[in-house]
């Protein structure tokens, strides 16, 4: 499969995952854009569209919990922020993504005001 089409299977696979979970694409379409395609670039060397932006590890267990999309693994946080780490996915409310802060976790949980 090309890249361009295997970019758009994921999105589709995505989509369907990310919908029930109360998020959505980043309205940024060129990040979207940029990011799916690292992560297929990721897939073709790795077997698994990892997260782009979070680096791998020599332990498998911690590597499954950056598989695209890792929202399950991460919610505490990503909810807090409204996005998820890379800004690929949204809150389904979010108009602004450039709005939104990424906050480390450890922040959130020293009682950090994120809004
Ligand atoms: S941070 Fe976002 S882009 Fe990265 S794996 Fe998690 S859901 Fe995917």
């Amino acid at each position: 499969m090309n890249p361009g089409s295997r970019k758009k299977a994921l999105r589709y696979f995505f989509q369907k995952i990310i919908d029930p979970l109360g998020y959505k694409f980043s309205p940024d379409e060129e990040m979207v854009d940029f990011l799916l395609e690292q992560e297929v670039l990721l897939e073709q060397k790795h077997g698994i569209p990892y997260c782009p932006c979070q680096g791998l590890t020599k332990k498998r267990e911690e590597n499954m919990k950056i598989v695209c999309p890792c929202i399950p693994f991460h919610r505490e946080h990503f909810d807090a922020i409204r996005r998820c780490w890379c800004g690929l996915y949204v809150h389904k409310d979010v108009t602004d993504p450039d709005a939104l802060k990424q906050i480390p976790f450890n922040e959130i949980k020293r009682g950090q005001d994120v809004r």
